[in-house]
């Protein structure tokens, strides 16, 4: 088998790329291990910046995105048993945020793709990427019990933080940076509505907590938790005591559809780029949720890298091709740096540095009530320019 580009990886990137790619005449094969029903019910990210919603619907995948997402226009910052509303519209000269689940986005592309007869292949094992460094890269893998091969002019690593492309590039050909934190998400999906119509960040004496939502009757909570926390030591009712504590009475409960931790990592490999190899998403960095990023910084990956494909395969040579890792990583770093500002910003730490303690309660009085410093916050959540 040969194509143009093989896709590793059925999540948001990997997706969006062949999609992308496909209106741009491009060949793709995209290959992904596991079944199409645990993707399209894997619960993750769910806010989507103004520029990835554009891009959605640039690539003709955002058509039940716009009936069923929910616009915001501003959030809520609680801290010191107050809330502080920061209209994210009005300082960024009228931009929004969309909510709209992951795995549904990825339901969707993933049916566009199939209903378009293009080939995606799911539950392939033993995935494979060879002879990366030269003009003819190459996927094997096997499937259904028999080998396969596909030859490729551009692979593009798609495969999440614990997939194979990047593990395929010598390690001396790579730097990475690398930050855990001393704490982590314990995350649920509850069929009750939301506590207020936009999302609530809590820093509370007990910790973080958020207030999020997928759809205007099932909401998406978040409690700061260990990195080792166990879950079976969390009933129902301690999740939604604690979560009343940090977020305030008016949180109403509902049957937990889902629970589970979400570990908390700053993560970036340089550079995205081995020779025809191309990483983007999560497969090359990996930023905390608190900001709200991760789709979204994948989806500016994809941006790009199609960029740099059309010109390759239109015969406007590598150019652009060569400036993949660094016009991504200029964002990728802008993006890691508000989202570990953020995160450090609104959790508990228990090492307890009472300087820096006070340092952030100052930062957060500050934070309020400065147009300066909430126009910083709101242009970075809405999403900052896109390069390409
Ligand atoms: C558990 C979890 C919870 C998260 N929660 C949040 C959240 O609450 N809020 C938030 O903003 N962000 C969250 N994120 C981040 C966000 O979901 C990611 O940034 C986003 O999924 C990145 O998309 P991607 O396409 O790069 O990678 P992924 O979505 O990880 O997709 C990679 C795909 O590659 C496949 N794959 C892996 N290895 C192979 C292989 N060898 N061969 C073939 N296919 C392979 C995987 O099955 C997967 O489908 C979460 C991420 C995770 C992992």
């Amino acid at each position: 088998m040969r194509t143009q580009v093989g896709i590793v990886g059925a999540g948001p990137a990997g997706l969006l790329l062949a999609q992308m790619l496909h209106q741009r005449g491009i060949d793709a094969v995209v290959l992904e291990a596991r079944s199409r029903a645990h993707v399209e019910s894997r619960i993750r990210a769910g806010l989507l910046e103004q520029g990835a919603v554009e891009t959605m619907d640039e690539a003709g995948v955002a058509g039940r995105l716009h009936r069923d997402g929910l616009v915001h226009h501003g959030l809520q910052l609680r801290f010191g048993g107050q809330g502080h509303r920061v209209d994210l519209s009005g300082l960024t000269g009228g931009k929004v945020v969309t909510i709209y689940g992951q795995q549904e986005a990825v339901k969707d592309m993933i049916a566009i793709r199939l209903a378009a007869g293009l080939p995606l292949h799911f539950e392939v094992d033993d995935v494979a990427v060879h002879d990366i460094a030269t003009a003819r890269p190459r996927i094997t893998w096997r499937q259904d019990g028999q080998d396969r091969a596909l030859d490729c002019d551009v692979i593009a690593g798609c495969d999440g933080f614990h997939g194979i492309c990047r593990p395929s590039i010598p390690p001396a050909a790579l730097t990475v940076f690398d930050r855990a934190y001393p704490f982590a998400w314990l995350g649920i999906l509850s069929r009750s509505p939301p506590m207020s119509e936009e999302l609530v960040y809590a820093r509370h004496a007990d910790g973080f907590a958020l207030a999020t939502m997928r759809s205007r009757s099932v909401s998406r909570l978040y409690l700061q938790c260990a990195p080792d926390e166990d879950l079976s030591a969390w009933s129902d009712d301690r999740i939604w005591s604690a979560l009343r504590r940090r977020l305030g009475d008016t949180l109403e409960e509902g049957p937990i559809l889902q629970k589970g931790v979400t570990a908390m990592r700053s993560f970036v490999a340089e550079p995205m780029r081995h020779g025809r190899l191309f990483l983007a998403g999560d497969a090359a960095h990996i930023v905390p949720p608190t900001g709200a990023k991760g789709m979204n910084l994948a989806i500016a990956d994809v941006r790009v890298l199609v960029c740099a494909l059309e010109a390759f395969f239109a015969g406007r040579g590598e150019a652009l091709m060569d400036a993949y890792s660094a016009t991504c990583l200029d964002r990728v770093w802008k993006v890691q740096r508000f989202s570990w500002w953020m995160t450090q910003l609104l959790h508990r730490y228990d090492d307890h540095d009472a300087f820096e303690e006070r340092v952030r309660m100052a930062e957060l009085d500050y934070l309020a009530g400065s147009t300066a410093a909430l126009t910083t916050l709101a242009e970075n959540y809405v999403g900052l320019p896109y390069a390409v």
